[in-house]
């Protein structure tokens, strides 16, 4: 079977011999996912340690303005040090507790917020030791001027000292084009700064909200001391987020099914193309999983609505985080039990300009010759006019792969679907 790992996460997990691993195969690790980083959620709310996180001489920062990451090339992120964005972040924006912070709440006074994204356990030489944790600190944080003008101030003089050193935010739709480990970090990053961005207001209410939690949490404050002067009192009305368990507060992830179809015979598979994708190239079907549905119900009913092609067996391969903006895809391969069952149909949702049935020997073929990211040509033996496929690091490829690998299928030596 061909291989394309180059992109790949090394994962930091244990990919040993085990009773699962000879019945499922190794685990399928995707681009975006493994990161190098140890979360260490737990002390998010502890802030003697973000204080202490926050000014090692270790500590990196993943800088982003407008969503677009600070970096020295297309393919090195730039971590910034604390020094160069303290600025923006005053060395005591730790010393209150949470709660006080809530309790204190100014909406005239805002700063910027850093997420602790957790600490690199392989760099411990010079890292922090904090209890039995030690490693190198990585945060990330939004430099985009808003809200206050002396934020907004700091914020200029912070991209301006740093674009002054030769480093550019990085402009793109999907950045795919950092290593394997830094795009993990960076997903991190970019979903978190971009919830915090979008979340400005509580969905409850209506009132703003501030960023705890180390930027994990947004928190609808009691009391705004910024009504006193309005002369108001300062509590808020009442609101559900801080009484009841809400989804309203936490970050969300928004899951989302992606499939590779296999016919009947298993000599096949189902791939469909977009309106937007270049001449040729074809990819597995993939939509939102809606409330109260399961993952296995989703990809029956996507790929009715889309393909008009009925499922019967579904197995979840494989899954990959989606920073763009917050989707989980979730890689399955399905099978059609009964031949009658391939008749493709794209008149249900008109969302597909094309689905067809394509033989394993062209897959087989494109994903040598014929893969790329969607803006990108594909390599040099590609000739015109032949099937093109989306890359290694897109869950898709993987999920192709894996779909015409006859061993997973099971192939003369019995099924395992
Ligand atoms: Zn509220």
């Amino acid at each position: 079977m061909m291989t394309n790992d180059s992109q790949l996460p090394n994962p930091p997990h244990i990919q040993a011999d085990s009773m699962l691993a000879r019945r499922f195969g190794r685990e399928t690790v995707n681009y975006f996912s493994s990161s190098p980083l140890n979360r260490l959620s737990f002390l998010r709310t502890d802030h003697a340690f973000l204080s202490a996180a926050l000014k090692h001489p270790s500590t990196r920062f993943v800088l982003m303005k407008d969503l677009a990451p600070l970096t020295k090339t297309p393919t090195e992120p730039y971590y910034a040090k604390y020094e160069e964005i303290r600025k923006m972040v005053p060395e005591t924006i730790y010393d209150k507790s949470e709660e006080d912070i809530i309790k204190e709440y100014d909406s005239r006074k805002t700063t910027a917020s850093p997420i602790f994204l957790g600490l690199d356990e392989t760099q411990t030489q010079d890292g922090l030791a904090w209890k039995i944790y030690s490693g190198t600190p990585y945060f990330a944080l939004d430099v985009t001027p808003r809200h206050s003008e002396e934020q907004q101030a700091n914020s200029r003089a912070v991209i301006s000292d740093l674009e002054a050193k030769g480093l550019t935010f990085l402009q793109g739709r999907t950045i795919m084009s950092f290593p394997a480990s830094e795009a993990a970090i960076y997903a991190q990053a970019r979903a978190l700064i971009d919830w915090n961005t979008r979340n400005t207001f509580c969905g409850t209410c209506g009132h703003p909200t501030i960023s705890v939690n180390s930027g994990t949490k947004r928190a609808c404050p009691p009391s705004d001391a910024a009504l006193v002067e309005q002369g108001k009192p300062a509590t808020r009305p009442p609101c559900n987020t801080r009484t009841t368990i809400s989804n309203l507060s936490f970050p969300r992830t928004d899951p989302t099914i992606i499939v590779a179809v296999v016919s009947a015979d298993a000599k096949r598979i189902l791939l469909g193309r977009g309106k937007r994708f270049p001449p040729y190239f074809y990819s597995t079907l993939a939509g939102f999983i809606e409330p109260a549905e399961s993952v296995e119900d989703a990809v029956r009913r996507e790929v009715w609505e889309e393909a008009g092609v009925t499922l019967s067996r579904v197995v979840i391969h494989s899954s990959q985080p989606w920073p763009y903006p917050a989707n989980l895809m979730i890689g399955a391969i399905a099978q059609v039990s009964d031949p009658a069952h391939e008749k493709i149909n794209l008149e249900h949702d008109p969302e597909l300009e094309d689905a067809r049935w394509f033989e394993f020997a062209e897959v087989e073929e494109a994903l040598k010759t014929g893969t790329s990211v969607l803006g990108a040509a594909p390599g040099p033996e590609y000739k015109e006019g032949a099937l093109r496929l989306p890359p290694a690091t897109a869950i898709a490829n993987q999920l192709i792969r894996a779909a015409i690998n006859l061993e997973f299928l099971g192939g003369e030596n019995g099924p395992k679907m």
